[in-house]
């Protein structure tokens, strides 16, 4: 790699078919990044484990994912896009770094109490150690940068620290720092109005959905629930639709649907048919593209294979380091 003016690391758990929210919170900015870092993009599916019930689906939702970040053009001839799991000194590195993170400190952290409530019934010792897990990715391929939105920042302040308590233990430079690059990741409501957009909550549109079921969810939305009537003015302040309108519609027709809604001139459903048309003609070269991946699974696989070995050669190259800052026995003479 090439380093532009940093390498940026970033994960996201292999969630299936992506949403709105997700293209607009996260993947769209991923595509961004690649114009200025080497971007090291990771569908983390080791991190899914310690949550799912099955992993009957988790080979199909990591393609799922791959198929939306590809269409939405994210490049693997510009970026590393792999998956964890094939690159295996990650796991190496994870228990490396448990050993200089003390446990309290883990069972302290307002996110693990948080997915301890959430699963009360699968607390296993990998939420325990997911904090490190995530160090490690980042520290295993020297990202300097990692883009998060503020509330995020904890995680990063987490691998930083852990990288210094290594570091500082085995009195070595082997991993490196990361620092957090804020990024502005405007938060998408569902189509219930009221909840972040979110597919276990069943409030999603989804980036791959044809453009009848995208124009069906739309019609579901929930809109100014003051306005009872065609006939009442509405409020787009508190409306949904309309905060999606300003990101699919062109400013004159936004600025003239809030003149209207407020004086009764646009209906509720004429006011959704106007998104759910601009929705799809955004969506419909990411859509076209899709399907050429969705058509060449094997092809798909291929690719993040290829990035895994990219991964690897970076990986490796920090293990080196690390295994010798240990003192652990080289892998290779010499
Ligand atoms: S007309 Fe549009 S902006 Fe106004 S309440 Fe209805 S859906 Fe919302």
């Amino acid at each position: 790699m090439t380093s532009k003016k940093g390498r940026v690391f970033s994960g996201a758990r292999p969630t299936g078919r992506q949403h709105i929210g997700n293209y607009f919170g996260a993947i769209r900015n991923y595509v961004k990044l690649q114009d200025d870092y080497d971007c090291i993009y990771c569908i983390v599916d080791l991190h899914a484990l310690t949550t799912l019930d099955t992993t009957r689906d988790l080979r199909q939702n990591t393609l799922e994912m791959a198929w939306d970040w590809l269409a939405a053009g994210m490049d693997p001839k510009r970026s590393i896009i792999f998956v964890q799991s094939m690159v295996r000194q990650v796991t190496e590195l994870h228990t490396i770094l448990s050993m200089v993170t003390p446990l309290g400190k883990l069972t302290d952290l307002p996110t693990f109490k948080e997915k301890v409530r959430e699963n009360p019934k699968n607390i296993n010792y990998g939420l325990v150690g997911y904090p490190v897990l995530m160090s490690a990715d980042i520290a295993l391929y020297r990202a300097d940068v990692v883009p998060v939105g503020i509330d995020q920042a904890p995680h990063v302040e987490f691998a930083r620290e852990t990288v210094r308590s290594f570091n500082f233990r085995y009195n070595t430079n082997a991993l490196i720092e990361p620092k957090e690059k804020f990024t502005e990741f405007p938060k998408i409501l569902g189509i219930d109005g009221v909840n972040k957009m979110s597919k276990s909550l069943n409030n999603d549109i989804e980036l791959a959905a044809t453009a009848e079921e995208t124009t069906a969810r739309v019609m579901q939305m929930v809109t100014d629930p003051a306005r009872q009537r065609r006939s009442d003015p509405g409020n787009p302040d508190i409306c949904n639709v309309f905060s999606l309108h300003k990101m699919f519609t062109p400013p004159e027709k936004v600025a003239e649907i809030n003149i209207e809604c407020r004086r009764a001139g646009i209906g509720c459903v004429d006011c959704k048919r106007i998104l759910a048309a601009n929705m799809n003609a955004y969506f419909a070269p990411l859509r076209e593209k899709r399907r050429v991946f969705e058509n060449d699974p094997e092809g798909t696989w291929d690719m993040l294979r290829d990035g895994a070995a990219r991964a690897s050669l970076l990986a490796e190259e920090t293990m080196v380091d690390v295994r010798a800052a240990v003192g652990l026995p080289a892998l290779q003479k010499g």
